[in-house]
């Protein structure tokens, strides 16, 4: 397994001079293109890594899916009914659809959804923020992943058509809360810190049946999240990648891929260089190749 990560590695790494790292968030612009780095765990809790696979980065829209897991425990189908589970064929952070489809966001893993998601769990908890830490480090078994103030303040200063759509919710009576709170309250999700290996472990409650106490549960909730990974993990990517790769997978605009497979792995990729769809080019190429080993 070790051998074919570091092929893979080798293979795919100058791919990433194709893309272009996100320009527009400030601090995810200065973070150098070279890195890569994947991380591989099984089913019987192995692990393997190549490259940077240690290094923390900046997981953007992976929080998307520990958000909508907790939100799937703590709301149950009430979630539902302010966010649809189809796939958008429009960019993570299109408005348009939103303001046409009468504020109901089309998946939980575009930025209006997860909006939405975040304002139901303040709603719940006014300590969401602490608790979505406190649960990712207990999924990930490393206590130093934290938020990254600096990309949070960047995005917070940057960040005005998110709160332009947070305000269209509001509008559509889907948003409770203050729309400047739950959309700092959404940043502060995405500029969580953590290597691929982190992401790689703290996604094995979507892999196989997990020992200890955490919010995220598996059986039934595991598989309706990744069945909306599976359709709407990669923005308006999602069918070209389900097509190429074949992985439930979830996205970032860090340039992580973080993908599961049941029973057998969860794997994480980083290279930052995206595409025009905000997906990690190198990234890609890599599952690919371990999708056609591996599956
Ligand atoms: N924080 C980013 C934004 O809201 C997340 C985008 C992403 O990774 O898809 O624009």
């Amino acid at each position: 397994m070790r051998a074919l990560l570091e092929d893979i590695a080798k293979e795919v790494r100058p791919l990433a001079e194709t893309g272009t790292v996100a320009q527009y968030i400030p601090a995810l612009a200065a973070v150098p293109p070279s890195k890569f780095g994947m991380a591989l765990v099984r089913a019987d809790g192995e692990t393997f890594t190549v490259g940077d696979a240690e290094e923390p980065f900046s997981i953007q829209s992976i929080s998307k899916l520990f958000a909508l897991s907790i939100a799937m425990e703590w709301l149950g189908d009430a979630l539902w009914a302010r966010v649809a589970r189809e796939p958008s064929g429009m960019r993570f952070n299109s408005i348009i659809q939103l303001e046409t489809e009468g504020g109901i966001p089309r998946n939980p893993f575009i930025n209006a959804g997860a909006i939405v998601t975040t304002d139901a769990l303040l709603a719940h908890d006014t300590s969401y923020r602490d608790l979505l830490l406190g649960e990712i480090r207990l999924l990930s078994g490393n206590p130093d992943v934290a938020y990254d103030d600096e990309v949070h303040r960047s995005e917070i200063r940057t960040g005005d058509l998110n709160r332009a759509m947070a305000f269209v919710l509001k509008a559509h009576k889907n948003l409770n809360g203050d729309p400047l709170k739950v959309t700092e309250a959404y940043f502060g999700a995405c500029s969580i810190a953590m290597s691929a290996l982190d992401l790689a472990r703290a996604a094995m409650f979507l892999v196989a049946p997990q020992q200890g106490r955490t919010i995220c549960g598996e059986g039934l909730h595991a598989r309706r999240i990744r069945a909306i990974m599976r359709t709407c993990g990669l923005y308006d990517q999602s069918g070209e990648f389900a097509f190429q790769v074949g992985l439930a997978g979830k996205s970032g605009v860090g340039g992580g891929i973080l993908v599961v497979q049941p029973n057998q792995f969860a794997a994480c990729v980083w290279s930052p260089p995206l595409d025009q769809y905000g997906n990690s080019v190198a990234g890609q190429a890599a599952l690919e190749k371990l999708a056609l080993e591996l599956l």
